[in-house]
């Protein structure tokens, strides 16, 4: 094998990368005929947003979050074919569907119980970029009947880089269909805060690294209380993720932040799940 034939050596073809290709090719035509089977294995999952009411944590919503529950490979985590299925512009099914299932749970929620609740939505650049993603949206909005207000698209920066003009057009047409937009992962990648001054957004999601090391990072501290003290001034909401510890929900209190995510307060939920708990 490779192993025996010295560390320093470049290895272009090899039995192993060969086996790793055909396992590779073998998951694309699982995803591709999951998709064609109606995305019937792509299950939404929802993580709990919680909102501080008077100091106190209040679930207000949710982000959904997709994971391939595939008959071949077992529950399959977004991290795994997320990239892979925008390379095979696979994400537009999965991201319609998801948003229509995501949809179709919040309206089910806001007619039973809890009319507040809101639903989070991530959204891939390569469903931005889709001409006609707008009628789609608007499509969703007249089949569920739900109410716009309370649905949320999630975008990241990076996507948003190298064409501002487009981005900021297309997240206005979204507003103007009622919908907010939230603006993930910030802090990570290509941030800027000329993107919270010129992205018509709604809520900044301060991304899981800055919390995860506020207690031992001074800068990751500042950065929170800063980012939460500039959305504050601006009517922006703030949402921490990644909240796992006590300690760190004592911090964020501490700062204008009015809504957080992580598994200090649940793990994300299957739909059965979050209703058993949540409504
Ligand atoms: P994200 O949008 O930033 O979602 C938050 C991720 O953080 C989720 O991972 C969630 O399970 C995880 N998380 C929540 N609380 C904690 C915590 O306390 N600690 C830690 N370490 N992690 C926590 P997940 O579900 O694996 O999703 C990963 C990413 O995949 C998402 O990051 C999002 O970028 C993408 N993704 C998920 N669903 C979709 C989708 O339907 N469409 C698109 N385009 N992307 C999606
Ligand atoms: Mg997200
Ligand atoms: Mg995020
Ligand atoms: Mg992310």
């Amino acid at each position: 094998g490779a192993k025996n034939k010295g560390k320093n050596r470049f290895e272009f073809y090899s039995p192993k990368s060969e086996a790793v290709m055909a396992e590779k090719v073998k998951m694309d035509q699982a995803m591709r005929k999951a998709v064609e089977d109606d995305c019937k294995e792509f299950e939404v999952y929802f993580q709990p947003i919680m909102e501080f009411i008077n100091g106190l944590p209040q679930c207000c919503g949710s982000e959904a979050l997709v994971r391939w529950n595939s008959s071949e490979y077992g529950m399959v985590m977004p991290d795994k074919f997320i990239s892979q299925a925008e390379q095979m512009r696979l994400i537009n099914a999965i991201g319609e569907h998801v948003l229509l299932e995501a949809a179709k749970a919040c309206k089910h929620w806001n007619d039973f119980g809890h009319p507040e609740y809101k639903v989070n939505v991530n959204l891939s650049v390569v469903q931005l970029s889709q001409n006609d993603f707008i009628e789609k949206l608007k499509n969703v909005l007249e089949v569920t009947s739900i109410n716009p207000r309370n649905l949320t698209l999630e975008v990241t920066e990076s996507l948003a880089i190298n064409d501002m003009e487009w981005m900021v057009k297309i997240l206005k047409a979204i507003r103007e269909l009622g919908c907010r937009v939230a603006l993930d992962d910030f802090g990570t990648g290509y941030s800027s805060l000329n993107h919270i001054r010129s992205m018509p957004i709604d809520t900044i999601k301060i991304d899981k690294a800055f919390v995860s090391e506020m207690d031992s990072d001074h800068f990751s501290e500042a950065f929170v209380k800063t980012i939460s003290e500039l959305a504050d001034s601006l009517d922006v909401d703030v949402c921490v993720e990644g909240v796992e510890m006590d300690k760190q929900v004592d911090m964020i209190g501490k700062f204008s932040v009015n809504l957080a995510q992580g598994f200090f307060f649940d793990k994300p939920l299957s739909r059965g799940e979050f209703e058993k708990k949540y409504l």
